[in-house]
């Protein structure tokens, strides 16, 4: 059973994902690290975001085990990440390695923009998580704020609408609902209800 939760930045995604993997004991990838770790790569070899030999060359070398930094959770990363993902020859070096991890026996679940789209469009289940910006960028001002970030609200609105835009809009896999896809907004759901909502859909999708 793949599971396929793709949606905007703070929309809930990522901890509905994880709990959704938690629930039915079956691998999970947070995507999104993958674009973090090879924007990590440029901006520690003090290369240019848009290059596009070396943000390939960094996502090539890549190890699943890269991921465990607080810092690529931070701002910085997720905007330098939204831009190397717009390069289309870095979601072609990222896909096969989400691709390999979608096929373990048994399922999994993955996270991110164009997982019911692109990385695996026959997944079972797909959910489109979303919620307003406003709401999204309050989660995302109390969680950087909780990890120590000093961040004002306004500018991480300003943030997520930037990010929201360069996503919608790149021409290489943009973040999208797959027609199939069940949405779920979490404008006015607690983390509690979300999942419920989402172990809902799962449920039912798998009869
Ligand atoms: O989900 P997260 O905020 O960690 O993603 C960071 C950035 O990585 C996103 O803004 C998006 O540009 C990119 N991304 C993507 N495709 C994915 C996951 C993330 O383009 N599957």
């Amino acid at each position: 059973m793949i599971v396929a939760i793709d949606g905007p930045a703070a929309s809930g995604k990522g901890t509905i994902a994880r709990r959704l993997a938690a629930h039915y004991g079956l691998p999970h990838l947070d995507t999104g690290l993958l674009y973090r770790a090879t924007a990590r790569s440029l901006v520690d070899e003090g290369g240019a975001l848009d290059d596009a030999g070396r943000a390939v060359a960094a996502a090539r070398g890549l190890a699943l085990t890269d991921f465990d930094e607080a810092r690529l959770r931070g701002r910085e990363m997720g905007e330098a990440a939204s831009v190397v993902a717009a390069i289309p020859e870095v979601r072609a070096a990222l896909a096969e390695m989400q691709r390999r991890f979608a096929d373990h026996p048994g399922g999994a679940v993955l996270d991110g923009r164009d997982i019911g789209t692109v990385i695996a469009p026959d997944a079972r289940i797909k959910i489109f998580v979303t919620a307003s910006p406003e709401t999204r960028a309050q989660r995302r001002a109390l969680e950087l704020r909780g990890r120590g970030e000093h961040v004002d609200y306004a500018e991480i609105l300003a943030d997520i609408r930037k990010r929201d835009e360069r996503d919608s809009h790149r021409s290489a896999a943009p973040l999208r609902a797959a027609p199939d896809a069940h949405i779920l907004d979490t404008t006015d759901l607690d983390i509690e209800a979300a999942f419920g909502a989402a172990l809902a859909i799962v449920e039912k999708a798998r009869g």
